[in-house]
């Protein structure tokens, strides 16, 4: 079915526009039970827990934009995130392979850029993807609408230059992946976030099985945050942490207790 004409929001130029995911349809496939018992993909946020088929989706990019989408980062990802089905994780099988550059017992960082197969630039691209498309509009679930996350204009729009191609990754950035450590990730999304801070600083995260991504954007970026940018720290650091575990199903727990209290 064609869409209507509209500006695209990544090249704002007048095109007809498609009816774009938040999340990629690959990855949302990869939500659905096994067993058919529950078919519709699990979405989550700190505002709803739910199942839904309802996927979030609206007009927004032209072919040509959904289709840069795709190659510079989301067909890479959602082929090397954890696949329930086929309890396949290839990211997570090269970092066991690798020697780490840092271990502990809460976790590891190993360099990305010692390992090959790992492409350092589509995990930037798809992060600050997901992220730029969540601050942009609300997006809408069935019946529960997420509010924009939020993102200073300026970094908007330093984003959708890199994201076009027009750009490098901006300098008040960083970009942290950190991977599921268990042997069985969570096999759900957490809607994009920005977690409140006090300083000039917003840190956006979002889970994909087996993923989290962090973006930290802000004129207060500190020596520490680059030092964990995969992108731009010299040991391009990807981090296995035991913490990391645990928070999908926190943030599921504290939504169910906070719908229970209703
Ligand atoms: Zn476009």
């Amino acid at each position: 079915m064609a869409g209507p004409v509209g500006i695209c929001a990544l090249c704002l130029q007048k095109r007809r526009l498609r009816d774009s995911h938040l999340f990629p349809a690959a990855i949302l496939r990869l939500l659905r039970d096994s067993e058919f018992t529950n078919p519709n993909p699990y979405i989550m946020s700190l505002d709803y827990v739910g199942q839904s088929s309802a996927q979030a989706k609206q007009y927004l990019l032209c072919h040509d934009c959904e289709q840069q989408f795709n190659r510079n980062g989301e067909k890479w990802v959602s082929v090397n995130c954890y696949h329930a089905q086929r309890k396949t994780f290839q990211l997570g099988e090269l970092i066991e392979l690798a020697q780490p550059i840092l271990s502990g017992t809460q976790g590891a960082a190993y360099d990305a850029s010692r390992i090959p197969e790992i492409a350092i630039d589509k995990l930037v691209y798809f992060g600050a993807s997901v992220v730029w498309r969540a601050s942009l509009k609300p997006w809408r679930v069935q019946k529960e609408v997420y509010s924009p996350i939020d993102v200073a204009p300026k970094y908007q729009e330093a984003l959708r230059l890199f994201l076009l191609g027009s750009a490098p990754f901006p300098q008040n950035a960083a970009s942290i992946v950190y991977l599921i450590s268990s042997a069985v990730p969570p096999s759900v999304v957490v809607f994009p976030e920005s977690l409140d801070e006090a300083s000039a600083r917003i840190t956006c995260r979002f889970y994909i099985p087996g993923l989290w991504f962090f973006l930290l954007l802000g004129d207060d970026i500190t020596s520490a945050d680059r030092s964990m940018c995969i992108l731009r720290s010299p040991c391009h650091p990807i981090c296995l942490y035991v913490g990391a575990d645990a928070l999908p199903w926190q943030v599921s727990y504290s939504l169910y207790m906070n719908k229970r209290e209703l």
